[in-house]
């Protein structure tokens, strides 16, 4: 697979996902993905992101407060 941005290479890597709602922020560490070695572009298969979606549904954005929460892909109960 090449970028589809620049056409550099890209291989296995891990990033972190941060989520914004409102005065909330949800980040999960050690998201498995695909980063271009040029741009520096991330792309996540349909497995990873589907993984991503079951964490956000499970925690809720309501605070009147800034919260951040983080978490850890390879430990969270959903995948
Ligand atoms: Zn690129």
């Amino acid at each position: 697979m090449s970028c589809t941005f620049c056409g550099g290479n890209v291989k296995q890597d891990k990033t972190e996902y941060i989520e914004k709602q409102g005065n909330y922020i949800v980040v999960i560490k050690n998201v498995p993905c695909e980063k271009c070695e040029q741009c520096g572009e991330v792309y996540f298969s349909n497995e990873v992101v589907q993984v991503i979606e079951k964490i956000l549904d499970t925690i809720q954005y309501i605070s009147s407060e800034l919260t951040v929460t983080v978490i850890d892909y390879a430990n969270n109960k959903v995948a």
